[in-house]
């Protein structure tokens, strides 16, 4: 009896808990919605690899895992390891390729992608959304975003290292990685040069055209959404500074405090996950954009 109306009490108090934690979720998606609203022009959406661990993708350093975790990174992810190590480096690419193959979006990509269909749809005159992504696993897109800017390149695309002749995944997808992890890179078929992954390494220029049009569209957005980053790998890390510095807003969306947080205009402390659908609500309300 004293037991039963002990559990009564805790479950009260959780609900109490709950209940309040809630209101205050929803006020932040209101805010947000308020914020993203309240000026026509471009929305950009810059996501990082929080968005991506949520759909069970490792980050890159987690992706040293197993028979990996006895390299360094400069051991997988240079050209310089590429030519001295190919068969290395490329079963690290096809093992990483076929796992984010095996990922799903998550509600953040959905409700993200509902975001964009909206504001750019004919209803909304004015507005439009443009993502701008560190993560080079195309979750953005199967969740059905359009016009992605990959800074970091794509795991999906693979090119050869001669010409950069683009090199079809799907077989790519359909090879066997030994227990050694080791994997010939397929030769392409129009020039015979070594087919490498179509990501970003260390050492490498992010992708010129890519990264112009980042800065250009952090310039002159009207709202920023910095989503699943920690603010602190350049040059992604400057985008949200660029707004700042115009007085533009910028909304984080970020579980845990980061650097940002102190100079953003709101910091919205959830998951992607669970705050895009609810700013995906808000939006879509009565008196939302
Ligand atoms: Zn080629």
């Amino acid at each position: 009896m004293h037991t039963h109306a002990h559990n009564v009490l805790w479950r009260e108090c959780g609900n109490v808990e709950s209940e309040s934690s809630l209101t205050a979720v929803s006020r932040d998606a209101e805010v947000a919605a308020a914020i993203v609203a309240r000026r026509d022009g471009l929305l950009v959406v810059l996501s990082g690899a929080g968005m991506s661990q949520e759909s069970g993708v490792p980050t890159f350093r987690d992706a040293q895992t197993g028979l990996w975790a006895r390299y360094d990174p400069l051991e997988l992810a240079t050209p310089e390891a590429f030519r001295t190590h190919p068969a290395r480096v490329f079963g690290w690419y096809v093992w990483r390729y076929q796992l984010v193959q095996r990922a799903q979006p998550n509600a953040g990509h959905y409700a993200l992608a509902t975001i964009q269909r909206a504001l750019d749809g004919a209803g909304a005159a004015g507005q439009s959304v443009l993502v701008v992504t560190q993560n080079v696993d195309g979750l953005h897109q199967r969740a059905g975003t359009t016009d992605v800017v990959e800074l970091h390149g794509s795991l999906q695309s693979f090119r050869c290292l001669g010409a950069g002749h683009p090199y079809d995944a799907t077989a790519i997808g359909e090879m066997a990685v030994p227990p050694d992890g080791e994997v010939d890179p397929p030769a392409c078929p129009a020039c015979g040069s070594p087919v490498r992954p179509g990501v970003v390494w260390f050492g490498e220029m992010l992708p010129q055209a890519s990264l112009e049009r980042a800065y250009r569209a952090a310039r002159a957005c009207a709202a920023m959404l910095v989503v699943g980053t920690s603010g602190v790998v350049y040059p992604a890390a400057a985008l949200p500074e660029i707004a700042l510095s115009r007085a533009i807003p910028v909304i984080e969306i970020s579980p845990e405090p980061t650097a940002l947080s102190p100079h953003v205009t709101l910091s919205w402390r959830a998951t992607s996950g669970m705050a895009l659908p609810l700013l995906e609500r808000a939006l879509a309300a009565p008196g939302g954009a």
